[in-house]
């Protein structure tokens, strides 16, 4: 009898941590997506059950919901290592469900045996749900009311800032920032079309970040993924916003640093966006398909970093290095428009006239960013301890400070706004003023400023939000708006090395 007791004991015990064998919405038929409940419960049980995962509260949303990081690795994530580390985040936007069951299949899958192999090489963080009130309702923003995956430089949400704070403990040099695309809307049904692809995948393209690792991925990822993609089926394309008139450009994406990918690119990260296709009801409809799509395209970022994890590391590694060594005659982008370079795109769409897969030629494709303004990156810039809004803003973001000995070795340079006009970026009109500059005078640096240098990290960053003229900038946000005043002095000084005059006697 005893013996029976013990037996049924460890049998039991056994069933408590045995391999979670479906997802949530695979254990429903898919006939809804997992919930916060069932994913907390699921999370818990492959933790549970592989030594390869840990489990990491990273921030909590606004309603106060966990984020969850699931970690998988062979030795514990350290931000210096040999092994390269990768993060892939999920359902920033909370009424695109594919992406966090994607993220959930591959959580199950990562853990089996077959794929044991990937950790030798490779950390994962994995945050398959970055926004689980939004996701909760199956709308689009957290419960700030807030676009998320717009917020990376303001940095006013608790879940953006639990990313942020994630990025910056392990600094990886791979991100990949898990969303859908809308086909469906009404203009490219009128014009008898819908883009159709299963998965696009977006690169960076903002200019200011390093033009080795946008190569990279254009001249190395782009062929390894469409090969991967069609081997599983999966039908692919890139992520290229616009149309489908010929008036509406079609370009690569945004190059505004705000997004979860451009926002770690930014600091030298080879960074990605991936975009599953939208139900037409974005809650259910065809949502397996849809996750599994989601599901090939991340094991296929794990599966290229696998197979060049030196060399990316040691790409990223040197890129990092010259952002945080300061800036000798650097120049900054801070307006830029998306131009053609003759060539047209071909764009595989579902045709409603057909009723079938075709291919449309869009002609008026801008695939270039080109900077139309840019400024030279000053040593650092100083930010008056005054102005609350500003400094609550340096310490949410985590600028490094430091201070600024000997001032009168340095040319302080003060920005007045002489005139507030505004540009078209990308469809949106936004103020740009124009400027003038002369020394700073009479200022008690010490007491009053705080010294941000921009040899960091986040230096680029840091000028593109602070720059007056930057498109891009804290000035174009409601919440920092008071910046923008005609006819004013603008509070942030740059700091520049004094230009040594030599005679020519000398
Ligand atoms: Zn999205």
């Amino acid at each position: 009898m005893k013996k029976l007791l013990l037996f049924i004991f460890i049998m039991t015990n056994i069933a408590a941590v045995a391999q979670p064998v479906k997802t949530p919405a695979e254990d429903n038929g898919y006939s809804k997506p997992s919930s916060y409940r069932e994913i907390v419960q699921f999370i818990e049980d492959i933790d549970k059950f592989s030594e390869l995962v840990s489990t990491e509260v990273i921030g909590r949303s606004v309603e106060g919901r966990n984020i969850y990081a699931l970690k998988f690795s062979k030795s514990g994530i350290r931000p210096t290592q040999t092994k390269i580390k990768i993060l892939i985040q999920a359902q920033q936007h909370g009424n695109e469900q594919s992406g966090k069951e994607g993220a959930l299949l591959l959580a199950k899958e990562l853990i089996k045996p077959q794929y044991s192999y990937l950790f030798d090489k490779i950390d994962l963080v994995l945050v398959p749900q970055v926004n689980p009130d939004g996701s909760e309702l199956n709308v689009r923003r957290n419960s700030n009311k807030a676009d998320l995956n717009r917020n990376h430089l303001i940095m006013t949400e608790p879940e953006v800032i639990a990313l942020h704070a994630l990025f910056d403990k392990y600094l990886f040099e791979v991100t990949m920032d898990v969303h859908e695309y809308y086909p469906y809307s009404e203009d490219w049904i009128k014009a008898g079309y819908r883009k159709n692809s299963d998965v696009l995948i977006g690169f960076n393209t903002n200019p200011q970040i390093s033009a080795s690792l946008r190569d990279y991925q254009k001249r190395l990822y782009m062929p390894f993924w469409s090969n991967y993609m069609s081997a599983r089926g999966v039908s692919y394309g890139m992520y290229s916003p616009g149309g489908p008139t010929e008036d509406i450009y079609v370009r690569y994406s945004t190059f505004d640093i705000n997004d979860g990918r451009q926002s770690y690119g930014i600091q030298n990260t080879l960074s990605f966006i991936q975009e599953g296709m939208n139900g037409e009801d974005s809650y259910v409809d065809n949502l397996l398909h849809r996750a599994y799509s989601q599901y090939n395209g991340m094991l296929a970022l794990l599966e290229f970093v696998y197979g060049n994890c030196d060399e990316i590391k040691s790409i990223v590694e040197s890129e990092r290095r010259l952002l945080i060594s300061p800036a000798a005659n650097e120049k900054v982008a801070l307006q830029m428009v998306h131009t053609s370079d003759g060539t047209t795109l071909k764009l595989p769409v579902y045709s409603y006239f057909s009723k079938s897969d075709s291919v449309i030629q869009i002609k008026n494709f801008r695939p270039v960013v080109k900077p139309t303004i840019s400024t030279l990156k000053p040593l650092g810039y100083l930010i008056p301890k005054s102005d609350s809004v500003l400094m609550k803003w340096v310490s949410r973001v985590g600028f490094k400070t430091t201070k600024l000995n000997n001032t009168e070795s340095y040319h302080l340079e003060q920005i007045s706004l002489t005139a507030i006009d505004s540009i078209d970026f990308e469809g949106d009109i936004i103020p740009t003023p124009k400027i003038s500059t002369n020394e700073a005078k009479g200022i008690s640096v010490a007491e009053q400023y705080l010294f941000i240098p921009t040899a960091q990290l986040k230096g680029n960053m840091l000028v593109i939000a602070l720059e007056p003229q930057s498109e891009l900038g804290l000035g174009t946000y409601s919440q920092f708006g008071y910046l923008m005043k005609p006819q004013t002095i603008y509070p942030v000084i740059r700091v520049f090395e004094k230009k040594i005059k030599y005679s020519k006697n000398r």
